[in-house]
């Protein structure tokens, strides 16, 4: 495509129209593990789908194009993601990494250390000067996660970008919580972008993937290289799935960032929830950066209940429209408990850090529509606050 276009445009007609066999107007499906050599000696542009294979390259162009970066890896989870960003460091290296980042970043980045591969540095990235602090550490790399992961804490990334730049660290920005559509890092000075798939760019909840997009091509090439050595590129079934969900993206975050701000309203207004983390809150901590950084506030949503363990349980229990799962950015509305479920894998003591409660819930919102979310979450609130009333009464 020769015209600069929307960003929108180019996602819904990703590989449209390309297909020079039958002319299919989506893009076939390329199942095959392997590939003919046109003759002796001469291979074609793909020999073998765990080095390469034009389903998932459709993916990767449509991803890179829509972050802006060089190119993308298509990988088999966002796990595997993190994971080969990682192998682009040299051996010993120190990592900078948010001290509330996603459990299972914790849980490989706390087993690598371990084995002595990496370094690790946990720090509140939304604190400048613990930021400037552990660059005189000089590291080879930073993990930024922003909006994190279950908090929702801003990190300014062009700041940690232009201090990155100064001692030779990478920048590693995880853009699963936002999505490409209201975050680019790439051109807020990150070089690699990494992204769970599984997330909103499938937005619907039946795949497990990743990407891992890089600013220059140097880069790109290191981290495909190390995906084919490693076997850690995803399955074309998936990358298949992956570009079919991605063409709504745009429209479904839209609209799931307009029922999460109704559902914020519900939620602050209500007299059982003492803290709400969403960044589109004036009062926010990370409120200015978020405005300045980002092209949306998204559709993830924290808070917190008054009351104790029971009456989240209760209140989890009410609840009819939003399903207790782990996993977000599908088009159904999720709530998660983070302390038993998605950050089960930190110990306490990494909890209490990370400000990770036992009365924090988690809210994926998704496309129902945004007045039955919110009656069903005034119900749910309504109900634990009659067994306390009556506590209060007798
Ligand atoms: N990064 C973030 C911010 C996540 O929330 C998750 C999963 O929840 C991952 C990475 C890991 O992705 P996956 O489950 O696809 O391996």
């Amino acid at each position: 495509m020769t015209k600069q276009l929307n960003p929108i445009t180019n996602t819904v007609r990703a590989s449209v129209g390309e297909d020079k066999s039958h002319g299919s107007v989506m893009p076939p499906l390329f199942l095959s593990s392997n590939f003919t050599f046109e003759r002796f000696d001469k291979k074609r542009k793909y020999d073998y789908t765990r080095s390469g294979n034009p389903t998932r390259d459709q993916l990767g162009d449509a991803i890179a194009d829509l972050e802006g970066g060089f190119g993308a890896t298509i990988t088999a989870s966002g796990m595997a993601s993190i994971t080969l960003a990682l192998h682009t460091l040299e051996p010993n290296a120190l990592v900078i990494v948010p001290h509330d980042c996603y459990g299972g970043t914790h849980r490989l980045l706390e087993a690598l250390k371990l084995k002595g591969t990496i370094r690790v540095e946990y720090i509140n990235q939304t604190d400048k000067k613990a930021v400037l602090e552990a660059f005189k550490l000089k590291p080879q790399a930073i993990l930024i996660e922003t909006p994190s992961n279950p908090l929702l804490r801003i990190t300014d990334v062009e700041f940690v970008a232009t201090e990155a730049k100064k001692v030779g660290a990478l920048v590693f920005a995880d853009n699963t919580f936002l999505s490409p559509a209201l975050q680019n890092p790439i051109s807020l000075g990150a070089d690699l972008v990494l992204h769970s798939t599984t997330k909103y760019l499938n937005g619907h909840s039946d795949v497990v993937g990743g990407a891992i997009v890089a600013a220059t091509q140097e880069l790109h090439e290191k981290v495909a290289w190390w995906a084919n050595c490693l076997g850690s590129t995803g399955a074309p079934f998936d990358a298949y799935l992956t570009l079919r969900g991605m063409r709504t993206l745009h429209t479904r975050i839209k609209q799931q960032e307009l029922n999460t701000h109704d559902i914020v309203k519900t939620l602050a207004t209500h007299e059982l929830v003492s803290k709400v983390y969403y960044p589109g809150l004036e009062d926010h901590e990370g409120h200015d950066i978020a405005a300045r950084q980002q092209k949306g506030y998204g559709a993830m949503v924290s808070f917190e209940l008054k009351g104790d363990l029971e009456a989240t349980k209760l209140f989890l229990q009410k609840l009819e429209l939003f399903t207790l799962a782990e996993s977000l950015g599908g088009v159904e509305s999720l709530i998660a408990h983070p302390a038993t479920m998605t950050h089960a894998a930190m110990t306490p003591e990494a909890r209490v850090v990370a400000g990770i409660g036992e009365s924090l819930l988690r809210v994926s919102v998704g496309l129902e529509a945004s007045e039955d979310l919110c009656a069903d979450i005034k119900e749910a609130l309504d109900y634990i606050s009659r067994p306390i009333q009556l506590v209060k009464s007798a």
